[in-house]
């Protein structure tokens, strides 16, 4: 399989170049020329296949002469072995919805099915090639957690996070810190979420710098990543589906990541109904889709803070598929939000989104009120960001097969729990050590050239 561009598609990259790069070097994003696309008996056949069986069968394609299928074969198992269920994730049926909890990684969140991967995929890659790299993200807390956990302790490899001082919660920054591993660097910044992102840009735009510690991504848009997650929407439909009813998910959203994965296993063959996109307060993919213009607002903090994001990378590869695949089109739609902070989504493109998605959007009291209320009726507690998934659900009343993603464990956020069921979520038994252990980070300015002085310095 060979990719392009959104911003220029006449120009093909190998997925090593894809897995690598992140982000194409025009600025666009990586989308694979064709897809493989599955028909009804084969998605039938897919039924019987394990968590790890299936990730083989739908992975391997994308990733071409990149390694043999037998080195990925072993390099799936092996990170699927990480997780606390034997298929990686698990599923809870309460009242007419069912949870998909993909929790169950080394981190906690949904991130660590993408991230085992790519970790081992470095591995591979740098094994092969002899070269060292430093990756270098930013994270309002989940993304940091599962990306450590992924490199820790690998060879030819460091990783440089950097998240917001004092603004993650200490579950989430204990899950970064506690770990003792040479080439992991934390770095909690005088700012937020936003200026860790900015900072990020910035070491990536100075290719002076970039080439010189020879920088690497794992952000959501990198489409490795997005391979991973769509492989989650195959399992669970074949594990909840009911012949007949149409299955809907609903995917509690930031960057747009996670919920383009189901759109591309829908592009793939699977029958998706819709997908509903639902996010907190900060809202604009809710705006986009409801009233059709994408025009980012100021970002506000909330209970969801893995949500707190009003430029949805990910949305330029929708963008790009609404142009029906015009480059020319997408660099233009793209320009314009960067300088006007906005594109306007006509009608008939609007159309084409609702073919497939819905959106909702949750305030503060309303995710409050969605834990309170399924803990009462079942029992369960689930975590601000798959309480929005939920409710979003109910602000929408659709028929069939209802699965909401369950995107982290509710005990990294305790604050928001303990707010609606006055009640403490207990981090699972083999976690509970890190409580315990000595942290480390360094606290930094918000300073661009003090944090590439200090990370040179780390490298040397
Ligand atoms: C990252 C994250 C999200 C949002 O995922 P996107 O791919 O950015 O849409 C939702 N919930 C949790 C818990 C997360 O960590």
């Amino acid at each position: 399989m060979r990719y392009v561009s959104t911003r220029d598609t006449s120009k093909t990259f190998e997925f090593k170049d894809v897995f690598i790069k992140g982000l194409a070097d025009d600025g666009g994003l990586f989308i694979p020329e064709t897809l493989v696309k599955y028909g009804e008996n084969e998605i039938r056949d897919l039924k019987k296949l394990s968590y790890s069986e299936l990730a083989k069968k739908i992975v391997y394609p994308f990733i071409g002469n990149f390694m043999p299928e037998s080195e990925m074969s072993k390099i799936i198992d092996k990170s699927y072995s990480t997780f606390r269920k034997d298929n990686v994730v698990d599923f809870i049926k309460i009242g007419d919805k069912t949870i998909l909890e993909l929790f169950h990684g080394p981190t906690l969140a949904f991130k660590d099915v993408a991230m085992q991967l790519l970790g081992n995929f470095y591995e591979y890659y740098l094994n092969n090639e002899n070269q060292k790299i430093n990756i270098v993200v930013a994270t309002s807390g989940d993304t940091g957690a599962a990306a450590i956990d992924a490199i820790k302790g690998k060879k030819n490899v460091n990783i440089f996070v950097l998240h917001p001082d004092n603004r993650v919660s200490p579950v989430q920054r204990k899950l970064m810190t506690t770990g003792k591993y040479e080439n992991v660097f934390n770095l909690a910044i005088k700012g937020n979420f936003d200026d860790c992102q900015n900072l990020v840009k910035s070491m990536f735009a100075d290719k002076q710098f970039s080439n010189d510690i020879k920088m690497s991504g794992v952000n959501s848009i990198n489409w490795a990543r997005i391979i991973a997650q769509s492989v989650y929407y195959f399992y669970s439909y074949s594990l909840v589906e009911n012949t007949g009813e149409p299955t809907n998910f609903s995917v509690p959203t930031g960057n747009f990541g996670d919920v383009y994965a189901g759109y591309l296993a829908k592009k793939m063959g699977l029958p998706i109904n819709k997908l509903i996109v639902a996010t907190n307060r900060n809202d604009i993919l809710h705006r986009a889709i409801s009233k059709g213009s994408y025009e980012a607002e100021k970002v506000s903090e909330t209970i969801s803070p893995s949500m707190d994001i009003q430029i949805a990378s990910n949305f330029e590869r929708l963008i790009f598929d609404l142009n029906n695949e015009d480059d020319k089109q997408t660099s233009l739609d793209m320009k314009n939000i960067r300088e006007n902070g906005k594109y306007l989504i006509g009608d008939d493109k609007l159309n084409k989104i609702k073919e497939n998605f819905l959106s909702a959007s949750l305030n503060e009291n309303e995710t409050l009120d969605v834990i309170k209320k399924v803990y009462e009726k079942f029992s369960v507690v689930l975590d601000p960001h798959t309480a929005i998934g939920y409710g979003a659900f109910d602000k929408h009343k659709l028929k069939g097969n209802n699965i909401v993603l369950a995107t982290a464990h509710p005990c990294k956020f305790p604050g928001a729990v303990t707010k609606a069921i006055n009640l403490k979520s207990d981090l699972p038994k083999e976690l509970e050590f890190i409580l315990n252990e000595k942290e480390e980070y360094d606290i930094v300015e918000n300073n661009l050239e003090k944090i590439q002085n200090y990370i040179k310095g780390k490298i040397k």
